[in-house]
């Protein structure tokens, strides 16, 4: 058998074959009536659609023969396709010398007449031929060949037709999936439109027609989806002021973008007019051809935001006023970092030029060297624990080295949740003249009070000898005219002494001798003593245990008895103090309650400040100076201890104080 010839274009020709996708395929009504034809046309037993794939030819469509397909080698078909638009005609095969040792020829289907006609696609390949066999040599006529030919060409058409209907199923298919791609992304696009927490809105049209809007917009507008389709200015007249379909026309005409940041605005809604912040945007939406379409609203509601902070600047704003009015200092000190940033009255009260650097250290630095270390403690005191901050202390200004007092109060802001650092920060002012009063008065009293000590010590040495010579000659009422006497010399030697000691007190000048000894003791020693000065109180004190303290014993006796003696001037209608001793968290602690007229909680506060009296009707006819407590207050603390006050006004005052015990 010779070598079968091969088309020379046959890798594209198998792959036209491949595109129409119909190899291996079932067998179709429509190839088969035409292989039907064919047979009934050239009157032949067989008739076979007949595609040449690679190895093989396969048979669409068969009659008279029961294989689907056989190997190429023995194909007629083969043959036929090298010469796309003629009709092969081998009238017997068994003589001819291409054929005659062909399987098919020798053995079955026993071939002897084969004509075919090629199955050209548009592109010219040959995909196989349509063609009728015959077990007898024959020939077909002229009319026979040309029907042949145009039932090639029929099963051509056929086969072409076969292949559009699939690639349109295909695209439908195709369409079927895009659509349902697109339904799906639209339906996320509203998702997402509808549950982003900023309200959105679609704009169509010159009139900038409602064409969406999602719930947070409607709810913006106080709408509902009655306003979509609806012209901007017609679905909201509540807006009409503000004009907001100009300004969008003007990003429909430019195609460029427009923002607003916390824009106030004021309109109608929910039946009242309302005040609202917004920051928004009109973006311009874009068509492939670069064409706006529409108009994407974006809307922020930021009233609570801008509100809050507007309450805050205003506060500040005031809060910067009173600073400047009252001429006070500010600081502010870093928790962490430690940075410190002084104001500009601060940088002057320490003497610099408010363009002068003031560093922290510098600023200690000019602190009197008395009180330096005072202060730093206070500072580190009230950052690392919180406690209070409340000092007074002369400075020595930068440039020209003179003296200034100060009164310094400050306090922790610990760290907040929103992140802002702990910060440690107060202010400053100025109580230079303040202090010069205050020495100016201390040193007046000083003086009268020392002037007045030495006639005093006289005048009681001249009693005492009265005393003494009036109980020996008999005479009872000069005696006790005596008696009396000496009482009031003692109260106001006390008196005095109370006033040199507030004169020291203040130039610093007290000194501490301490002893140790029962401070149960000392109590029961003030209280026989209140009773030889007054008549119409009672002392209640019930018997404590021995509680030994180290200190001066003397000041603290003057510490009671300025407790004992307060109580009882401050309780006119009532006619008992209650006087008690304790340990109490490893301290000893006395306190003194009366049923007297009570202390305000402003008043509570100013106490043991120098020369703080109480103005009141109640207090006006009692004598008094405002030393006492501020001297109870000073010598406690000078021995680490504490005093302080509980009261109700009206109702009575319990004073107390705390020292270490020994
Ligand atoms: P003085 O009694 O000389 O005025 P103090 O320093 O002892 O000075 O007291 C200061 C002020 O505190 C008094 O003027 C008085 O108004 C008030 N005070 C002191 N003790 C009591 C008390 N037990 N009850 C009510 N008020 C008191």
């Amino acid at each position: 058998m010779p070598k079968l010839p091969t088309p020379p274009n046959e890798q594209d020709r198998l792959a036209a074959l491949r595109s129409y996708h119909i190899l291996d395929t079932a067998t179709e009504k429509d190839f088969d009536d035409l292989t039907e034809l064919a047979s009934a046309i050239c009157n032949t037993p067989i008739a076979l659609i007949s595609l040449v794939d690679k190895d093989r030819q396969w048979f669409k469509s068969r009659k008279g023969l029961p294989v689907s397909e056989t190997h190429r080698d023995a194909s007629f078909c083969a043959h036929a396709i090298n010469n796309p638009n003629e009709l092969m005609q081998v009238p017997d095969a068994r003589a001819d010398e291409r054929f005659k040792d062909n399987p098919l020829v020798t053995g079955d289907p026993h071939i002897a007449f084969y004509a075919g006609m090629p199955l050209v696609d548009e592109n010219g390949f040959a995909l196989g031929s349509l063609c009728v066999i015959d077990h007898e040599r024959r020939e077909l006529t002229p009319e026979q060949q040309s029907a042949l030919k145009t039932l090639s060409a029929q099963v051509v058409t056929k086969l072409r037709l076969r292949k559009k209907v699939a690639e349109l199923e295909n695209a439908g298919t195709r369409i079927q999936k895009l659509n349902a791609l697109l339904m799906n992304k639209e339906r996320e696009a509203m998702q997402i439109i509808e549950h982003t927490p900023m309200a959105m809105a679609l704009h169509t049209g010159e009139e900038m027609n409602i064409r969406f809007a999602n719930k947070m917009m409607l709810q913006a507008w106080d709408k509902n989806e009655a306003v979509f389709g609806m012209p901007f200015n017609l679905a909201l007249p509540e807006l009409a002021a503000l004009d907001f379909p100009r300004t969008m026309r003007q990003v429909y005409r430019k195609g460029i973008p427009y923002h607003q940041t916390e824009e106030r605005m004021a309109y109608e809604h929910g039946g009242r007019i309302k005040e609202f912040y917004y920051n928004y945007s009109f973006t311009p939406l874009f068509m492939p051809n670069g064409q706006v379409w529409g108009i994407l609203n974006t809307a922020l509601d930021v009233t609570q935001m801008v509100l809050s902070r507007l309450s805050v600047e205003r506060a500040e704003e005031s809060l910067r006023l009173a600073v400047q009015s009252a001429d006070l200092g500010t600081w502010f000190i870093d928790g962490i970092t430690r940075e410190f940033k002084p104001s500009d009255r601060l940088k002057e009260l320490f003497g610099y030029l408010p363009h002068e650097e003031m560093s922290y250290e510098a600023a200690i630095n000019q602190i009197a060297e008395e009180y330096r270390n005072k202060v730093m403690q206070g500072v580190e005191a009230a950052i690392t624990r919180g406690d209070a901050y409340d000092m007074e202390y002369p400075i020595i200004s930068h440039h020209d080295q003179t003296l200034r007092w100060v009164r310094a109060t400050g306090k922790v802001y610990p760290a907040t949740e929103e992140g802002q650092a702990p910060f440690f920060s107060g202010t400053m002012f100025d109580i230079t003249e303040q202090k010069k009063d205050e020495q100016r008065k201390s040193d007046f009293i000083g003086m009268v009070s020392h002037e007045l000590k030495s006639p005093l010590t006289s005048l009681n040495g001249f009693l005492q000898m009265l005393q003494l010579k009036a109980g020996k000659a008999g005479d009872q009422f000069t005696h006790s005219t005596a008696v009396k006497s000496i009482a009031q010399v003692k109260k106001m030697t006390s008196t005095i002494n109370g006033f040199l000691n507030a004169a020291r007190l203040g130039s610093g000048k007290i000194q501490l001798h301490k002893q140790k000894f029962l401070l149960n003791d000392l109590i029961s020693e003030s209280i026989n003593d209140a009773l030889l000065s007054q008549e119409t109180h009672f002392f209640h004190y019930p018997p404590c245990r021995e509680v030994e303290v180290e200190a001066d014993r003397d000041k603290i006796g003057n510490v009671v008895s300025n407790l004992l003696s307060n109580a009882v001037k401050y309780s006119p209608g009532a006619d008992q103090v209650e006087v008690n001793c304790m340990i109490e968290n490893g301290q000893a602690k006395v306190c003194v309650t009366d049923r007297g007229m009570g202390i305000t909680p402003e008043d509570q506060e100013k106490l043991f400040d120098r020369f703080f009296r109480v103005q009141s009707m109640a207090t006006r006819h009692i004598s008094g100076h405002g030393i006492g407590l501020y001297l109870c207050a000073e010598i406690i603390q000078a021995h680490g201890g504490h005093i302080g006050v509980l009261s109700q006004p009206g109702e009575g005052s319990t004073f107390w104080f705390s020292l270490p015990v020994a």
